[in-house]
């Protein structure tokens, strides 16, 4: 589905990736693991097209997206979720759903924005007893549900997260995980940038350390869970 190949991210004299190979398959989630400043948001954002590499690429089921800006990215069935959850706070969820369709197809028809809903709602039941409030008024887990029902309305081939579990309490990130796992059930490809590195790959099935740029470890999750350097640097707390 996804194949970043040697991507090289400079920011002025930062180098924010420096060689990075990944590979993410149809219906698969993968996480990425990294301290602050690894080059973790750099990279979805150059995966999108929002970010201009110095050099490698990045492969959508083969076809060559390096250079497609973000807006043509999206369309080509790329979302990301960037991170800190921004809803539309003085639309209802409705309103918001109507916006993540309508950024995709331009004009939305009642009877088509309804069949999408269902769905939705069956995997986010929150959202649908909250549907008519305010987005604001929602709890900061029920945002993040809202924006992750957001970027799945448009039916996307591949979902790049960053942090979803970012502020949250423990029983609302493992909610939050649970919709991330059955969207890749339902066929979605997963990015997954976390900093809760142990959850992260007890739901993913590999997972790549990013650390200043560089991919430092990568493999099965239960492989990178099992490593000494992994629970020394990153799952030490657990
Ligand atoms: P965090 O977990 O803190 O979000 P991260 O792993 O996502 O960190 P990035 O945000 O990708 O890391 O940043 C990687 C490096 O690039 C950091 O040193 C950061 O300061 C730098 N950087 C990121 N964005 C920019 C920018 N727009 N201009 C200049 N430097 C940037």
């Amino acid at each position: 589905m996804l194949s970043v190949n040697g991507l090289a991210v400079r920011y002025g004299p930062v180098e924010a990736l420096k060689g990075v190979d990944i590979e993410v398959k149809q219906g698969e989630i993968v996480a990425i693991i990294g301290s602050n400043g690894a080059g973790k948001s750099t990279l979805l954002q150059t995966v999108l097209g929002l970010v201009k590499p110095n050099s490698g690429t990045v492969l959508l089921e083969g076809k060559d997206i390096t250079a497609t800006p973000a807006n043509r990215t999206a369309n080509l069935g790329v979302s990301l979720v960037p991170e800190g959850r921004e809803v539309f706070g003085t639309l209802t969820v409705i309103e918001n759903l109507r916006m993540g369709l309508k950024q995709k197809i331009g004009s939305v028809r009642k009877e088509q924005f309804a069949r999408e809903l269902d769905p939705l709602y069956e995997q986010f039941p929150k959202l649908h007893e909250r549907r008519n409030q305010l987005a604001y008024t929602l709890s900061g887990g029920e945002q993040q549900m809202l924006v992750l029902a957001r970027a799945m309305i448009s039916k996307p081939k591949l979902l790049l997260l960053d942090e979803p579990s970012l502020g949250l309490a423990p029983i609302i990130v493992n909610e939050i995980f649970e919709a991330i796992y059955g969207m890749a059930q339902g066929g979605t490809s997963i990015l997954l940038v976390e900093q809760m590195a142990h959850k992260a790959l007890h739901l993913a099935s590999r997972g790549y350390v990013l650390d200043k740029g560089t991919v430092a470890m990568s493999g099965p999750s239960e492989d990178l869970l099992r490593d000494e350097r992994m629970v020394k640097a990153y799952l030490g707390a657990h």
